[in-house]
């Protein structure tokens, strides 16, 4: 129960948005298993599920940006496996197991979020992420709840670090003071081209910890009785 709670004094009371990076920040990091499965729907031998991941990564960005369509990503991976693969596995298989194994969420940073929320901070995703993940991803309880709005690359053709894609968050945190903006993210070159438009920076390293000291976070409050338990 909130009764017995206040909201942390600054630091926080003169931030007016906050903008989140999805994947390594909310999202956890696929796991090992989960690459070798993925390659193995795309027709990769299991050995060879480190050449996949770097074949992956190479027409991702593409992909994210909503340069290519889901069939081209698919295909080119498919393709790039094996001269002649054993099975093909329809796309909808190797969507749906991409979408698994990217929407794993760290329930602590959630809850750090979610009392942030509860401060009445406002909160926009800016992810890199591809149609299939992002209308995933808006369709997660967490994501209709915490959100004030969400911004992913495909939608607007422009991945971080790009400026536009900033630019793109800013309008859709309804034009906040970038210096009154925090940006959270796991990428060194995402918080490099954050900083360089004058937002606030938290280059996020899994500490969900760290998080909670950037964002307004409930303490106990001094001098007030504690609740009976009568
Ligand atoms: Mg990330």
């Amino acid at each position: 129960m909130p009764t017995n709670h206040t909201l942390a004094p600054l630091p926080h009371d003169d931030l007016e948005a906050v903008i989140i990076d999805y994947n390594g920040v909310i999202g956890r990091q696929p796991t090992p298993q989960m690459w070798s499965r993925l390659a193995a729907l795309a027709g990769w031998p299991v050995e060879h599920t480190d050449a996949f991941i770097r074949a992956f990564w190479g027409n991702r960005e593409a992909y994210d940006a909503g340069e290519i369509s889901d069939r081209t990503f698919w295909q080119d991976l498919l393709h790039g496996g094996t001269e002649t693969p054993r099975r093909r596995e329809p796309l909808s298989a190797l969507r749906k197991a991409d979408i698994e194994m990217w929407t794993h969420t760290d329930p602590a940073v959630l809850e750090v979020l979610h009392t942030a929320h509860a401060a009445g901070l406002p909160i926009a995703l800016l992810s890199n992420a591809p149609h299939p993940l992002a209308a995933a991803l808006d369709d997660t309880p967490w994501c209709a709840t915490l959100m004030y709005r969400t911004v992913y690359s495909c939608r607007i053709g422009a991945n971080k670090p790009a400026a536009r894609a900033f630019e793109a968050a800013l309008a859709a945190a309804g034009h906040p003071a970038p210096g009154r903006t925090l940006f959270i993210d796991d990428r060194a070159d995402n918080i490099q081209a954050a900083a360089n438009l004058g937002l606030r920076t938290l280059h996020y390293q899994g500490d969900a910890a760290d998080l909670a000291r950037h964002l307004p976070q409930l303490e106990p409050t001094m001098g007030l009785a504690a609740p009976s338990a009568a």
